[in-house]
C-alpha cells in the first residue's frame, strides 16, 4: 500500500472542495461546508498499485489569507493550486502560494523539488465571466514549474480524474526516484505536524 497525501489549496471559493468531492464522489453538489478543514481519505488502484490517499480540504473562511503553510508544506506529496478563471484576484492568490512553495523549496526541504504541483483554472463553464486568460495560467505554470489545466468542477467529471491522477502519477514517480536513492526506501515526513495538524478530521468516502 503507497500513502499519498495531496493539499487542495487556493483561495477562498475557488472550487477546491468542489474539485475534491468532485475526485471522490464524481458528484457536484453545489455547497460545501467551508468553515472546517478536513482530510479526505480514499483507497484506490492506479497502474497496479494499491494507494492510500489522503487529500486535505482547507477551510475557507478564516485563513483566507494564511500563507505560511508550513505544515502543509511539509505534510503533502504534492499539490493543487486553484483559481476562478472568473476571479482575478483568486489568481493572485494561486500566485502568491505558488511562490511561496517554491520559496521553500530553496530555503528547507529538497523533498519539495521532487513534489508534484498542479495549477488549475476552474470554473471553465464561467469563461463568459473569464477575467483570467488561459495564456497567463500557463505561463505562471510555466515560470513555477508545475502543470497546468483549466477544467470546471461543476462540468468536467473526466477532467478532474485526469487532473488528479496526472497528480498521483507524478508523486509516484517521485516516490521511486527517492526510493533509488535510498535504499531503506523511509521517507522522511513531518510527523509531528501532521499529528498535530493533520490529524484532527478525517472522512472516509
Ligand atoms: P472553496 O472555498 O475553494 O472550497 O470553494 P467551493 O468548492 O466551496 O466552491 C465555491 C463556490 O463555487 C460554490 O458555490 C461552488 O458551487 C462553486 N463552484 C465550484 N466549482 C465550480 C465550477 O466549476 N463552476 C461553477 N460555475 N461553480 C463552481
Ligand atoms: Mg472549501
Amino acid at each position: 500500500m503507497t500513502e499519498v497525501k495531496v493539499a487542495v489549496l487556493g483561495g477562498s471559493g475557488a472550487g477546491k472542495s468542489a474539485l475534491a468531492v468532485r475526485f471522490l464522489t464524481r458528484r457536484f453538489i453545489g455547497e460545501y461546508a467551508s468553515s472546517a478543514e478536513c482530510i479526505y481519505t480514499k483507497h484506490l488502484c492506479l497502474d497496479g498499485r494499491q494507494i492510500h490517499l489522503e487529500i486535505y480540504d482547507p477551510c475557507s473562511q478564516p485563513q483566507q489569507g494564511k500563507l505560511s503553510l508550513t505544515d502543509e508544506l511539509h505534510w503533502a506529496d504534492g499539490f493543487i493550486i486553484v483559481y476562478d478563471i472568473s476571479d482575478r484576484a483568486s489568481f493572485a492568490f494561486a500566485k502568491a502560494l505558488l511562490y511561496r512553495i517554491r520559496e521553500s523549496h530553496i530555503a528547507v526541504c529538497k523533498k519539495m523539488v521532487e513534489s508534484s504541483i498542479f495549477l488549475v483554472g476552474n470554473k471553465q463553464d464561467l469563461c463568459h465571466m473569464r477575467e483570467v486568460g488561459w495564456d497567463e495560467g500557463q505561463k505562471l505554470a510555466i515560470d513555477n514549474k508545475c502543470q497546468f489545466c483549466e477544467l470546471s468542477a461543476a462540468e468536467h467529471y473526466q477532467e478532474v480524474v485526469a487532473m488528479f491522477t496526472k497528480v498521483l502519477r507524478n508523486i509516484i514517480s517521485n516516490f521511486k526516484v527517492k526510493e533509488k536513492r535510498r535504499p531503506s526506501g523511509s521517507t522522511v515526513h513531518g510527523q509531528v505536524n501532521q499529528q498535530r495538524v493533520f490529524g484532527k478530521r478525517r472522512k472516509s468516502v
